[in-house]
């Protein structure tokens, strides 16, 4: 052993040698949240008590017959067309045939050479710019019980069938990613897209979003592609990363060493920050697929395909454009993407008459900040997409300075009120008159003899100072612009009379 940083286990920090280039795809699960399962009419719901969301079916019980979910096919093709698939014409299910505790059938009901829909892809935004990462198939599946390891008095193995036949689409990338940043943003991007369909609530603390992350590397400039390594149990989208960031490093570090990479399954360590080999390094994954006996292949309805894709709401890919044309830049464009509910309420401001930078202005500054500090949701908020419109005319307006805007504001969410009634019973109203500022700028120079003597003497920068005494004066109501016009008018007067020293 050469060092220390070459022992397993230890998490290299100085990244993947320039040499090599990481090609990663990425096979990602989705619960479909219909009200019931694939094949049988149990509750689909998440949780609940331990095995009372079964029948003789997800059971498996002998003699139970699967019936396919209309409603999971919808909702799987509306996936696959929001992910710019296309989806066949005829499609079939498949027995993956494995054994384990939670799989009672013995099979998972999947789909092999004939899937729902191929040939996707979705953009990205990375260094060099966008770019696009294909999808080469969705495909239906059931999902399997939960084990509940070390439950009951610590040492059992618990099963909990509730999740047994939950319908999942499972979305398998092409090879196009090249760094873990570009893994993370193709999953944000993903999630994102799915959300914004309503077919799934895609929370990875709640397993209804899983990824396995595929990841091999190869010399830069190669076009072959390297000995690929399967990396499972990421519990979250920064583990993703940090998993392949290892992993990279890691088969790089043995090639080093003249090691050969085998294909093979590794786990993620989030405590240790490691990939560890997986137990199936020898035995081969043979899963046996076979038509399954007990379902027809389904014809897929190009009529219904198009009335799915019909209903699709606006996307986060257009809804992202949209914004970015608007003047927004990248990284604000995303949140207010991202976190739909902030998208909706800017659509919303913009269509009760604000100008969408103002209203994004402050859904990413105010509203996020109060949403941040109380941990609600903005709909438990009391603002309006037409109070936030009615605050950003104000301001556009002149009515009230932008630091008594956030005043108005305040009191928005405290009252439920209509910005203008604030403004009218508070005295809010922005202060632009002359006459009415010079008389408190002469209050104010006549109050402080030390601070325009200091002026006077070539300090300019004390002026701020008496700025800032006319607009505690006016208690923020003065226009900071008006203010420092005549405050310099009067000092430039005084400067004048001054006798010369
Ligand atoms: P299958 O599981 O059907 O055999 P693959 O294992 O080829 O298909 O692909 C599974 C996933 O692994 C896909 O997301 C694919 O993009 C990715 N993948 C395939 N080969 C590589 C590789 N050499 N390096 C990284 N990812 C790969
Ligand atoms: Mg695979
Ligand atoms: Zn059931």
């Amino acid at each position: 052993m050469s060092g220390a940083t070459l022992g397993a286990g230890a998490e290299a920090r100085d990244g993947l040698p320039a040499a090599y280039e990481m090609v990663i795809g990425l096979e990602v699960h989705v619960e479909l949240s219909t009200r019931t399962k694939m094949f049988c009419s149990c509750p689909a719901d998440f949780g609940g008590e331990p095995n009372t969301h079964v029948c003789p079916v997800c059971l498996a019980l002998p003699g139970a017959l699967p019936v396919p979910n209309r409603r999971a096919v919808e909702f799987a093709i509306r996936a696959a067309r929001a992910l710019h698939c296309e989806i066949a014409a005829e499609t079939k299910f498949d027995r993956k045939n494995y054994h384990y505790p939670d799989l009672p059938k013995g099979y998972q009901i999947s789909q092999y050479d004939q899937p729902l829909a191929r040939n996707g892809w979705l953009e990205i935004e990375t260094e060099e710019g966008r770019r696009r990462i294909r999808i080469r198939r969705l495909h239906m599946e059931e999902d399997a019980g939960k084990s509940l390891h070390g439950e009951g008095d610590g040492e059992a193995t618990l099963l909990d069938f509730n999740r047994a036949g939950v319908p999942l689409v499972e979305i398998v990338s092409e090879p196009d990613l090249r760094s873990p940043e570009e893994a993370r943003a193709y999953l944000e991007m993903l999630r994102a897209t799915v959300f914004y369909t309503g077919v799934s609530d895609v929370k990875m603390e709640e397993g209804s979003l899983r990824c396995d992350a595929n990841v091999s590397i190869r010399p830069r400039g190669s076009s072959e592609l390297g000995v690929l390594v399967e990396v499972k149990n990421m519990n979250s989208f920064r583990a993703v990363q940090r998993a392949l960031a290892y992993e990279a490093e890691r088969q790089a570090r043995a090639l080093a060493r003249g090691e050969r990479l085998e294909r093979e399954t590794r786990h993620w360590d989030e405590a240790r920050g490691v990939t560890l080999p997986g137990r199936s390094k020898e035995e081969v994954n043979d899963y046996r697929y076979f038509p399954e006996p007990d379902l027809v292949p389904l014809r897929i309805d190009p009529a219904w395909v198009a009335e799915i894709e019909a209903s699709l709401p606006e996307l986060p890919e257009a809804r992202l454009g949209r914004y970015q044309e608007a003047g927004l830049a990248y990284k604000e464009a995303w949140t207010l993407v991202a976190q739909r509910e902030l998208g909706d309420f800017l659509d919303a401001t913009v269509a009760a008459g604000a100008p969408l930078r103002q209203a994004a202005n402050w859904l990413l500054g105010e509203v996020s900040a109060r949403l941040n500090e109380s941990g609600r949701p903005l709909a438990e908020l009391r603002l309006t997409p037409a109070g936030l419109a009615g605050l950003v005319a104000l301001v556009e307006a002149g009515t009230v300075t932008p630091t008594l805007a956030k005043q108005v504001f305040a009191r928005m969410l405290e009252t439920g009120e209509e910005p203008a009634v604030i403004v009218e019973r508070e005295g809010l109203v922005q202060i632009r008159d002359e006459a009415a500022l010079e008389a408190v700028a002469e209050r104010v120079i006549e109050a402080n003899p030390k601070v325009v003597a200091d002026i006077l003497s070539g300090k300019e920068k004390a002026v701020a100072a008496l700025v800032g005494q006319v607009m505690r004066e006016t208690r923020g109501k003065a226009n900071a612009a008006k203010v420092n016009e005549v405050l310099r008018r009067r000092l430039a007067e005084l400067r004048q009379a001054e006798p010369r020293g």
